[in-house]
């Protein structure tokens, strides 16, 4: 099903538009033409995201993405059946930008990562620099110490990379010097170690040292809290969305597996029972951080007690049917309230909830709240 709110282009007649890839040209935006062989559309908030990757990149590195770029995504479950035929024989990889073609051919799951390297049209960037902006910049990573030394990985490929290390490192660049030097060192490309020191006023040794000094144990990805503000309902005590999914129509609204979801970000002010309250059929509620994270934190420690953090970014099944069971759920797992925030001290933070339902649902109102 294609919905008549994207812009589509629509095959008339025998001329029908397609990439390289063969998939048929489905969506175009203002820097791309989306090719897909997803079993479901994308929807609007995709499309706004995927723009809004390539804006992150021009405004704070200071690219700019001159031509529209071909993008073929197939779901991953497709991806394994066509990765040796676009992306070479590492069946790893789950996704490739290729610069002389213009053009991404990536899964679902690394689209935003591969915005990233067409955005930052740097061909021989040093891969450790390359693969880090794309994590960082895609957004959806949180970044953490990695198991090798940055040192360690400057002469490695990009299959070869410790993407763990070569993130964290990047964004604890970011968040030490700005982003607009980051824009510099990319400039570099194959140089970006050897004349390292021309941007930053250190050669790369000394930030190394600096690194393990002064860089904290994570930090949140670039989107962790970017979910639009959750007004607080005074005759709830709590939060109340009334969520249209609408694929076509809503800015917010994502595909996400077969579903689709919506991202909302509210602060809890105190510890204590507060609710949510939401025609959607299931709830993850996380933390969300807003700084640096400066010491490991378990999921498991937070079941009981407190909103747990978003360490993994989302909550286990276990924790979604105790938020369900705790609270009230009407009419199966339709509408879920959750008592939440009960910590052993007052506290202040901000947590975020996804909320995800079946593309072809109409949308509703959850009664009994
Ligand atoms: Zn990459």
């Amino acid at each position: 099903m294609r919905f008549q709110h994207l812009k589509i282009i629509v095959a008339g007649g025998l001329l029908i538009a397609c990439e390289k890839s063969g998939l048929p040209i489905s969506y175009e935006t203002e820097h791309l033409r989306i090719a897909t062989d997803l079993e479901h559309p994308l929807c609007a908030g995709d499309l706004i995201a995927f723009e809004g990757v390539i804006g992150r990149v021009e405004d704070e590195l200071g690219f700019s993405m001159e031509s529209k770029v071909s993008v073929s995504i197939w779901s991953d479950e497709g991806w394994g059946a066509v990765v040796g035929e676009y992306c070479g024989r590492d069946r790893s990889v789950i996704g490739c930008t290729s610069y002389r073609e213009n053009a991404i051919y990536t899964s679902l799951s690394a689209v935003e990562h591969e915005l990233v390297h067409a955005a930052v049209a740097i061909p021989k960037l040093t891969p450790f620099f390359s693969e880090g902006l794309a994590d960082v910049y895609g957004g959806r990573r949180q970044t953490r110490f990695g198991i090798t030394a940055p040192a360690d990985n400057l002469g490695l490929s990009t299959t070869g990379v410790d993407r763990r290390t070569a993130r964290h490192f990047v964004m604890w660049l970011r968040e030490t010097w700005g982003s607009a030097k980051l824009g510099e060192l990319a400039r570099l490309g194959k140089h970006a170690v050897e004349r390292f020191d021309a941007v930053y006023g250190l050669n790369f040794a000394e930030a190394e040292a600096m690194y393990f000094t002064e860089a904290p144990y994570g930090y949140p990805s670039l989107d962790a809290c970017s979910g639009a503000p959750l007004d607080f309902a005074d005759d709830l005590g709590g939060w109340r969305a009334m969520l249209a999914f609408d694929c076509g129509a809503g800015e917010d609204v994502r595909a996400e597996g077969i579903g689709m979801m919506v991202r909302r970000t509210f602060v809890i002010p105190n510890a204590g029972y507060y609710s949510l309250s939401t025609d959607a059929d299931a709830v993850l509620l996380s933390r969300c951080a807003t700084g640096a994270i400066e010491e490991p934190v378990r999921l498991d420690e937070f079941l009981d007690d407190d909103v747990p953090p978003s360490y993994a970014n989302e909550l286990s099944e276990v924790f979604a049917l105790y938020l369900g069971a705790r609270g009230e759920t009407h009419r199966g797992s339709e509408c879920v309230t959750g008592a939440r925030g009960q910590g052993p001290k007052p506290q202040s933070y901000r947590a975020y909830y996804k909320v995800s339902g079946h593309r072809d649902r109409a949308p509703g109102a959850c009664s009994g709240s």
